[in-house]
């Protein structure tokens, strides 16, 4: 295996109860470099058995760890925290080489898991309930409780922040986890639970269970010994997902897709939109859920804007992840071919390819590349300016008043990220009250490492909230207990 962990030593198989476990059947899957299309590991994936003895274990961990004092609970999440950033430099090279991303992004994603494991371990001795004031006979209260054990169905594009991001939350709130990490790049999901408990979580809390979407992810979700599921991934399998929580009526996250806007005013600045619509496109190859994937830009202000992407996007260095190149490969094969797809059905009447369009293989590696692309002249109604493509490819639409910005900003069936470009605070305002979106953004993108800020979608991007304080409504149930008493007897 050619993987450098922090302990030069990669645990690639299930983490049940505290303990590495191969599956019971036997099964691995093999997880390649994105950027060489080599091996670098072989992945226990879980059977159906496997993923019910995780939930168990995690029932029986979790009553304990629920009934641990709160702050002692947050201490101990305080201590993951620092256990990650003790091993940023390992866990960020094994990121970029799962995922292809370049070495100084996944820097930056080591640095925000660790940020949710010190954020939510400050709130856990801090989910107050509320008194309500009824009349002289009633006390009335409530208390948040843990909802119990919680499943995590994690996305490849993200592994090590959204793993972080979903059961940092829950274990605060006193739940357990269990965690299934999404094929394509499992490996520091599992490091993240190794790490966790040799910082002192209990073992059975955090549980991982590698494996195959449709066998152990499915398994997962159908579960009726979970409480929770918290699913990150596709529009597709959200809705299967959905349907196998519905058999058990089990309560879900769902963090889905993306077709995220920018919108350039008239008086934008320039200097400063430009290199962030560059960054909220190509960062990760594109392959965000969030990745600013629309430009809709007013006519006085397109050509300038053009001129000045295809400059940006001109100087973008391709390369492995691990050499800190500006945009790394994508995921895998199945992701270069549906990107491909959507370029060559974009080409003709429905976009001119102004810069890119094609795959590529920077210093003859061998992996998944595609060149930055940037279409112009893209009909809002097509395809490439509609769907997902996740890649790095952004459409440039032209709009005419604020009525058609907002049309076309809305026009998509997602809702998650919209960005307003402009000098003017009283447009700026105005338009982001009318936007459908689960978060604006004026003059940025994305603010970074925002961990303290509620995210998710209005539409087909999903429902519920993750990050912030608004996740742990999503991970307590509220108990409302009413008190009587005696009216004075004097
Ligand atoms: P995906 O839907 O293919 O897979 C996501 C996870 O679901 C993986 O762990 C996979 O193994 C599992 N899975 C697959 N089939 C399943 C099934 N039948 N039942 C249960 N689980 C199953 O998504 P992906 O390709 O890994 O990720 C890309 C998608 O995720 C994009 O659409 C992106 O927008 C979305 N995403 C959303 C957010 C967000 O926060 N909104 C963040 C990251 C990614």
């Amino acid at each position: 295996m050619s993987v450098t962990t922090p302990e030069d030593q990669l645990p690639c198989d299930l983490l049940i109860d505290g303990r590495l476990h191969p599956s019971t059947t036997g099964d691995r899957f093999t997880v390649v470099d994105p950027a060489t299309t080599e091996t670098l590991a072989e992945v226990a994936a879980a059977a159906p058995d496997d993923v019910d003895r995780a939930v168990e274990v995690a029932r029986r961990a979790q009553a304990a760890w629920a009934q641990l004092p709160p702050r002692r609970r947050g201490a101990l999440l305080v201590d993951v925290a620092r256990a990650i950033r003790d091993r940023a430099d390992g866990l960020a090279r094994l990121e970029s080489q799962d995922t292809g991303k370049p070495l100084r992004q996944a820097s930056a994603d080591v640095e925000v898991a660790a940020q949710y494991f010190e954020f939510y371990g400050g709130v856990a001795d801090k989910l107050y309930g509320d008194t309500i004031p009824l009349d002289a006979q009633q006390f009335a209260m409530t208390f948040r409780e843990p909802l119990g054990v919680t499943g995590h169905i994690i996305p490849w594009n993200y592994p090590l922040q959204i793993s972080a991001r979903t059961t940092a939350p829950s274990l605060a709130a006193g739940n357990a986890c269990v965690v299934k990490p999404a094929e394509e790049a499992p490996l520091t999901t599992l490091v993240l639970g190794q790490l966790a408990l040799d910082a002192g979580l209990p073992p059975g809390v955090l549980n991982i269970v590698p494996g195959v979407g449709e066998v152990a992810g499915a398994h997962l979700a159908s579960s009726d010994d979970i409480d929770h599921l918290s699913f990150t991934g596709g529009l597709d399998t959200g809705r299967r997902v959905m349907a196998a929580a519905a058999r058990n009526v089990k309560p879900i996250t769902m963090e889905l897709g993306g077709k995220s806007p920018s919108i350039v005013l008239p008086d934008a600045d320039l200097d400063r939109a430009v290199p962030t619509i560059t960054n909220a496109i190509l960062q990760n190859g594109g392959q965000t859920c969030s990745a600013g994937s629309r430009v809709i830009v007013h006519f006085t202000r397109h050509d300038e804007l053009v001129e000045r992407l295809v400059d940006a996007f001109g100087r973008v260095v391709l390369g492995r992840g691990t050499d800190d190149p500006d945009l790394g490969p994508l995921i895998s094969n199945a992701q270069l071919e549906r990107v491909v797809g959507h370029l060559t059905d974009a080409t003709g009447d429905a976009a001119t390819v102004v810069c890119g369009g094609h795959p590529t293989h920077p210093d003859g590696l061998e992996g998944y590349f595609v060149e930055p692309t940037l279409l112009d002249d893209v009909d809002p109604g097509a395809r490439v300016a509609q769907e997902e493509v996740f890649g790095p490819v952004l459409t440039v639409l032209r709009y005419g008043d604020e009525d058609e910005a907002v049309e076309i900003a809305d026009g998509t069936p997602y809702g998650l990220v919209t960005a307003i470009w402009t000098r003017d605070v009283d447009r700026a305002m105005r338009l982001a009250r009318r936007v459908r979106s689960g978060q604006v953004y004026v003059n940025s993108y994305g603010a970074g490492g925002g961990v303290a800020l509620p995210f998710g979608g209005y539409r087909h991007s999903g429902f519920g909230r993750e990050k912030g304080m608004e996740a742990l409504a999503e991970f307590t149930q509220v108990k409302t207990v009413a008190v009587a008493v005696r009216p004075d007897e004097a």
